[in-house]
Parts: structure tokens; C-alpha cells; sequence
């Protein structure tokens, strides 16, 4: 399904990872890694419109990608500290087992984005639509998801602590067999969300 979505062109060094967008190698073979995430930065920067990017196992600091429409592109296993994704559109991109540190989503609009076991820690959703993401697995600490509208996402499996849904659309958002210490739910329609499986 995947390499249905992004360009599937494999890494030259016969890893059999997917190559990076504009490069023969995957971003583990690649000479610097760090020049080939300035190079997708630039990229990312240099259009309003971002389609059929592959840019996994890169690491991005500092980086402002708001205001961006983002569909179809592979940041699997990417590494985000302090960038901002606030008032953008994504669609069917995948971020499954990356990280974020410190991440702005606010005032965005997500749809069909993976982040199953990807780590969270200081990031902010507020005031966003984040229709049937996948948070399976997931590891959420000290987020906010203030004031979202989080249908039909699922966060099975995921270990949320001290974060807040307040202010929230719950309807059909799955929580069970998720691990939550210090979460809040103030203001949110938590009997529309599905915390058990009945079996
Ligand atoms: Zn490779």
C-alpha cells in the first residue's frame, strides 16, 4: 500500500529502503543526512503545495512548515524538534515511528495521517481537525489536543500522560487498551468515545 502511495524507488546501496526524494540513497546511506534534510527543507519550503515526498529517517530542527498543504509524502521514522506544522492541510501522509519534540500542529487540517508508534513529547493540536488519524501504539507526554476535533482517530494501544483533550470532539475516537496518567477531558463528549471493547 505504501509503495503504492509514495515513489517507490529504491536506495542504490541495496538496503532496500525507499531512496529520498531527489537522491539514488536512503537517508541511512546517504553521504550527509544532514544536507539531504536541509535539501527536503528547502523543498518543503519552496512550494505551497507538497506531493508524493519520500523523506523518512531524517531529522528536522528548527524547522517552519506552516500554512503547508501536505499529501501522499513518507516521513516514516523522522525526527522533528521544534518545527511548526500550525494551519496546515495534510492528507494521507505518514509519520508512523517518528518523533516530535517540542512540535506545533495547532489551527491544522489532518486527514488520514499515520502516526502509529510515533513519540510525542511538548506538542500542541490545539484548535485543529484531525479526522481518522491513526495514534495506535503512539507515546503522547505533556500535549495538548485543547479544542480539536479528533473523529474517528484511534489512539489503541497508545501511552498518553499529562496531556489535555479538553474542549473536544470525541465522537467515535478509540482509546481502549491505552495507558493514560494525568489526562484531561474537561468540556469533551467522552461517553460518544470508545475507551473499552466490549468482548
Ligand atoms: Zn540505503
Amino acid at each position: 500500500m505504501i509503495a503504492a502511495m509514495f515513489p517507490s524507488i529504491r536506495c542504490a546501496a541495496g538496503c532496500g529502503r525507499l531512496a529520498l526524494s531527489g537522491s539514488k540513497l536512503c537517508a541511512v546511506h546517504a553521504i550527509d543526512a544532514r544536507m539531504e534534510a536541509e535539501r527536503i527543507s528547502e523543498l518543503i519550503k519552496s512550494r505551497q503545495v507538497i506531493r508524493d515526498l519520500n523523506a523518512p529517517n531524517l531529522a528536522f530542527e528548527d524547522r517552519d512548515f506552516s500554512g503547508k498543504e501536505i499529501y501522499e509524502c513518507n516521513f516514516k521514522e523522522a525526527c522533528f524538534s521544534k518545527c511548526s506544522f500550525s494551519g496546515t492541510i495534510m492528507t494521507t501522509v505518514f509519520f508512523a515511528k517518528a518523533s516530535f519534540f517540542d512540535c506545533d500542529f495547532s489551527h491544522s487540517d489532518l486527514q488520514f495521517i499515520s502516526f502509529a508508534e510515533a513519540h510525542f513529547n511538548k506538542t500542541t493540536f490545539e484548535e485543529s481537525t484531525l479526522i481518522n488519524l491513526n495514534f495506535l501504539g503512539a507515546s503522547i507526554s505533556n500535549c495538548t489536543f485543547t479544542s480539536t476535533d479528533l473523529y474517528n482517530s484511534r489512539f489503541i494501544n497508545a501511552e498518553i500522560c499529562n496531556s489535555a483533550f479538553d474542549d473536544c470532539n470525541l465522537k467515535r475516537v478509540h482509546f481502549f487498551k491505552s495507558a493514560q496518567a494525568n489526562v484531561t477531558f474537561k468540556l469533551s463528549n467522552t461517553w460518544e468515545a470508545i475507551f473499552e471493547v466490549n468482548e
